[in-house]
């Protein structure tokens, strides 16, 4: 039996006892590495110095390919030369025994480099470094997907020892070991911070990548923008067609906001209906706006999901902002901008304060000053004497506000309003005319206790929850009957099925409410009759014609006989003449507005006019 132990034992090569010991002490340390997170280009290193330290002669790499299809060497004894003719290469120029051996899948020689044919135009560099023989295996990562190779080049034109072959494929399987290590926790990383609905990245990974955006901008001097999107009324959806509907709803948005943004900027859904846009490299607010404003068109388009047609509208808060920022404050100002825009009336934008300051252009600017000019309180209220027809006396006032431009002069409302309303400026603004309003006529009371003011305000205010409030503090406050307050809204607001509501609401504080512009619209008078309105102004155009025998001016006499057989009051506003109003008395209408009376002016002024006896019409 010994000698035939002997003679296997010439046939096999001894086995070399030191190359077993270093195998096992390395499999031992991969699999401590593996185990506590180590890259796999760390653990890749190791292997190779193992590799280069035993084989003798020769010189090993590592090469995988990256998400873009380009080759990336690891290798700690390659030639410069050979280096760069591997690393960076697209798959055309991918050449040798380990390009071979991905392709075929299986181990590849190349025992005279300089007669394969695998070397192509490089065999001359291959021979002049002295990498005469080459032996490549391909690495298998998850799924069985050839992720790159090992690659091992001999200064001899030999084929590798038993022990080196066995030292090789040991390390092969390591390396594959470390790549499916770190294609799971890749993979596990990705679901992590993937949102399943929307297929988005959800706010896990969001501080880090805004914290990496902003590191970027601050070297080059750019701004990174966040957009705050947050769906409209979403609740409406789930309450009336259900929570699937809903999730189809955000699953819809998430696609049209995605097809609006550039391929590198980051679109996250941050929670339930709220996404999260970061637009990097911006020179100025502007240009998120402009993008703000597409991803507002592109939701609002009609929406058809289980056989019921909607139309989505989304809110955006914007804020720009650039290394000096962290992630978390550009977070929060995109917040605080969003429910600012909620307030200014769904499917708006409104840009954080803190972005103003950086802005180009010269609407931004505008917003900018707007702001300024409401935190300087520079602005007044007017007062439009209104008569009461039959009487000829002033009894009332309509409140028009006025901005005292420290540069402009005094403003209409036509300058400002529209930018108040695009920029979320126009609760305050509001606000400070409601409370101005209801104080100035407290004022008069001394004058005339009965004395009513109107005040305008616009669809935005009246679909706010907190109106209602915000008039009931101030009539509290000043001690003002509501009956003397008189809230005139647009013909055209009507059309927001909300304002019906808010309108009850209003009426429910006593105040009285006044349909203007009447006429300009489309509503009929058998529309507002349905409404808790009780005065209707005739626009100052259907007064074209009028005679002083109240003859010339159909739609005018006709709306306000209407409206009389409504049990509605009238208002005509805009009268110039006194031809005009001696029509307006022959029909009957309750009040008159217009120049001929008084243009819009201080109080001081008003309470002269009602003090002078003549004022009587
Ligand atoms: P409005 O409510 O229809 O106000 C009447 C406008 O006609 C006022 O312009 C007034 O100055 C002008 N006017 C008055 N009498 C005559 C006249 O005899 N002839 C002519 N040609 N015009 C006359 P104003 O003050 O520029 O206001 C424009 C609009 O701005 C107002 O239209 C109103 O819709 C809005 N507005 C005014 N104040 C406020 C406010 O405090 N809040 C809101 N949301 N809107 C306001
Ligand atoms: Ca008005
Ligand atoms: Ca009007």
């Amino acid at each position: 039996m010994g000698s035939v132990e002997e003679t296997a034992l010439h046939l096999v090569p001894e086995p070399d006892p030191d190359a077993d010991v270093a195998l096992v002490r390395l499999r031992a340390r991969i699999a401590t590495d593996i185990a506590s997170d180590r890259r796999s280009d760390h653990v890749f290193e190791t292997l190779i110095a193992e590799l280069d330290h035993r084989i003798s002669g020769g010189r090993s790499a590592i090469i995988t390919i990256d998400d873009a299809d380009q080759s990336r060497v690891r290798a700690s004894n390659l030639p410069p030369a050979i280096a760069t003719l591997i690393h960076g290469a697209s798959r055309r120029r991918w050449f040798g025994t380990w390009d071979a051996a991905m392709q075929r899948r299986g181990e590849v020689l190349a025992i005279e480099v300089a007669a394969s044919s695998l070397y192509r135009e490089h065999r001359g560099t291959f021979v002049e470094h002295g990498m005469l023989a080459a032996r490549a295996v391909p690495l298998t990562g998850r799924h069985g997907i050839v992720v790159g190779a090992c690659v091992t080049y001999l200064d001899q034109s030999r084929v590798l020892e038993p022990s080196e072959v066995d030292l090789f494929d040991e390390v092969t399987s390591l390396a594959e070991l470390a790549i499916i290590h770190d294609q799971s926790r890749q993979e596990l990383l990705d679901r992590i911070r993937h949102d399943p609905l929307t297929g988005l990245e959800n706010r896990e990974g969001l501080e880090e990548k805004l914290r990496r955006a902003l590191d970027t901008a601050r070297g080059h001097g750019w701004n990174v923008a966040v957009l705050f999107v947050d769906i409209d009324d979403l609740t409406l959806v789930n309450d009336s067609l259900g929570h699937a509907t809903g999730d189809l709803v955000i699953a819809e948005v998430a696609d049209r906001i995605r097809r609006q943004v550039l391929v590198g900027d980051t679109v996250v859904r941050f929670g339930g209906d709220e996404f999260i846009v970061v637009l990097e490299r911006i020179d100025a607010i502007a240009e998120a706006v402009t993008t703000a404003d597409r991803i507002r068109t592109a939701i609002a388009r009609p929406l058809r999901i289980a056989d019921t047609d909607l139309t989505i509208t989304v809110s955006i808060g914007l804020t720009i902002g650039t290394g000096d920022r962290t992630a978390l404050e550009l977070i929060d100002e995109g917040h605080a901008a969003v429910v600012r825009a909620k307030q200014a009336g769904r499917g708006t934008n409104a840009v954080h304060d803190s972005s103003l300051d950086s802005l180009a252009g010269d609407r931004l600017d505008r917003e900018v000053r707007l702001r300024e000019g409401i935190d300087h309180h520079e602005f007044v209220l007017f007062w439009q004497p209104k008569v009461r027809l039959e009487t000829g006396r002033i009894v009332g006032a309509e409140a028009l506000v006025r901005w005292e431009h420290p540069d402009r002069g005094i403003l209409g409302p036509d300058d400002f309003i529209p930018t108040a309303e695009r920029a979320g400026l126009i609760d305050d603004l509001s606000d400070w005319v409601v409370w101005q309003a209801v104080r100035e006529v407290a004022a008069f009371a001394d004058v005339d206790p009965d004395f009513s003011v109107a005040i305008n305000l616009s669809a935005s205010q009246l679909t706010r929850p907190d109106m209602q409030y915000q008039l009931g503090a101030a009539l509290d406050s000043y001690d003002v009957a509501p009956e003397r307050v008189i809230v005139e809204l647009t013909e055209s607001s009507l059309a927001d099925d909300t304002v019906a509501e808010r309108m009850d609401d209003l009426r429910s504080l006593g105040v009285r409410l006044a349909i203007d512009d009447f006429g300009t619209g489309y509503s009929s008078l058998a529309y507002v009759q349905q409404l808790p309105v009780s005065i209707v102004k005739v626009d100052r155009a259907f007064l074209v014609g009028l005679a002083a025998d109240g003859s010339g001016a159909p739609v005018l006499s006709a709306a306000v006989a209407m409206a009389h057989a409504l049990g509605l009051s009238t208002t005509v506003e805009g009268v110039e003449t006194r031809s005009q109003l001696a029509g307006l008395r022959n029909l009957g209408v309750t009040w008159a507005q217009g120049y001929l009376f008084a243009e819009p002016a201080t109080q001081a002024s008003l309470v002269s006019r009602m003090l002078d006896e003549s004022s009587r019409w």
